[in-house]
């Protein structure tokens, strides 16, 4: 069985005194939730203190990004092993953001993926269409060349430890969301894509939802089969909307009882 990962990708918010205050004020909200995977990815800058604030709770920390080289004359750069240091779990990769604006190919994540598997980390491979290739009926194409791309080098025997987010381009910040018929048939397609790729592993690989995810809509998304989690941008700098998020079941139980 999947467990549930709800993710905070925070992007370019908070300082060290705002995360903390934001670890101090999520914990008894989610204390008693035993049965979801949660991380937060803070920027780089923030990623010492939380993971010293995180360490022994039952909350992951991740990175926004990562280097594939070891260390070297890379200005600006982080390496897996700097991130395994400070305690991270898991690493996003791929952002369309990451993407769009900073030039990341598919052959580019190929090699941070490999690098990250290799430390014993767990990426989080974020696929996703955007509005223009959507409407020109490329969806499934974009999907296939960037899980074909970016999954190039990945170690089949750390299937299972993979995460892939599907996040539609046009519905990151957007607060428009997929509606959760058309999220699991892009998440259907993604597994039946990843089965090709790592076989029977592929049911037990997480593809969390991203895209505008808020308390109201989380219940209904992740009623879906093939919709494992999701991870959250906007919604996950707030603690109460994200213990709420991540406290979706009770929200699905309130809905159809
Ligand atoms: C994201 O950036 O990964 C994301 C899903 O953002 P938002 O929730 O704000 O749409």
């Amino acid at each position: 069985m999947r467990v549930v990962l709800i993710a905070a990708n925070w992007k370019m918010h908070k300082t060290v005194a705002e995360t903390l205050d934001f670890a101090r004020a999520l914990a008894p909200l989610v204390r008693d939730v035993s049965d979801v995977e949660i991380a937060i990815a803070p920027p780089f800058t923030a990623l010492a203190a939380l993971g010293a604030a995180l360490r022994g709770s039952r909350v992951a920390l991740a990175a926004q990004n990562a280097h594939f080289e070891a260390k070297g004359a890379f200005t600006g750069e982080i390496s897996v092993a700097m991130l395994a240091d400070v305690g991270c779990t898991y690493v996003i990769l791929g952002h369309s953001e990451r993407r769009a604006l900073f030039g990341e190919t598919d052959a580019f994540i190929a090699r941070k993926l490999r690098a990250v598997q290799a430390a014993g980390l767990r990426p989080i491979l974020c696929v996703g269409e955007s509005l223009a290739e959507r409407e020109a009926g490329r969806t499934f194409g974009v999907l296939r060349a960037q899980l074909e791309g970016s999954l190039a080098e990945a170690e089949a025997a750390r299937a299972a430890e993979l995460v892939v987010a599907y996040e539609p381009v046009w519905a990151i910040g957007t607060g428009k969301t997929a509606t959760p018929e058309l999220a699991q048939e892009a998440h259907a397609f993604v597994r039946a894509r990843l089965a090709d790729r790592f076989g029977a592993s592929a049911q037990s690989i997480r593809i969390q939802y991203g895209g505008s995810v808020k308390p109201e809509n989380a219940a209904e998304l992740m009623a879906q089969p093939d919709i494992d989690g999701a991870l959250v941008g906007g919604a996950s700098l707030d603690p109460l909307g994200f213990s709420a998020i991540i406290r979706f079941r009770e929200r699905r139980a309130g809905v159809s009882g």
